[in-house]
C-alpha cells in the first residue's frame, strides 16, 4: 500500500473565494489574478496578492481582461479612474493571457 498524499479538495476545511470582477464567476482564489490600486493611486498588478491597497479579482482568463476594461468594471470595482497607463497594464495582461498556453481546462 502506498502512502499517497494526494490533496482532496472536498477534504479541505475552507477554500477562500473570490469573485471576478469581469465576469461575477465565484473561483478559487488562487487561480484569480489580483489587481490593486496603491494608496498613490496608480494601478498595480499583484501576483502574490500582497500588496497593500484596494484589490479586485479577474480570472485568468483575457476576456475578463478586456471586458472588465472595456466595460469599467476595475473603475467601479477600485473606484478609481483608469489613466491611459493604467488601461495600457490591463491590456498588456490580456494579451500576456491570450497568448498563454492553456494547459487547464
Ligand atoms: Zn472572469
Amino acid at each position: 500500500m502506498t502512502v499517497a498524499t494526494t490533496p482532496d479538495r472536498s477534504a479541505r476545511k475552507h477554500v477562500p473565494e473570490r469573485m471576478c470582477v469581469a465576469c461575477g464567476r465565484k473561483q478559487e482564489k488562487r487561480t484569480l489574478l489580483r489587481v490593486v490600486r496603491t494608496p498613490q493611486g496608480a494601478l498595480e498588478l499583484d501576483e502574490k496578492g500582497k500588496k497593500p491597497g484596494r484589490g479586485a479579482y479577474l480570472c485568468g482568463d483575457h476576456t475578463c481582461w478586456e471586458s472588465a476594461l472595456q466595460r469599467k468594471r476595475l473603475e467601479h470595482a477600485l473606484r478609481m479612474t483608469l489613466t491611459a497607463q493604467d488601461k495600457q497594464l490591463i491590456k498588456a495582461q490580456a494579451s500576456r493571457l491570450a497568448a498563454a498556453p492553456d494547459s487547464g481546462s
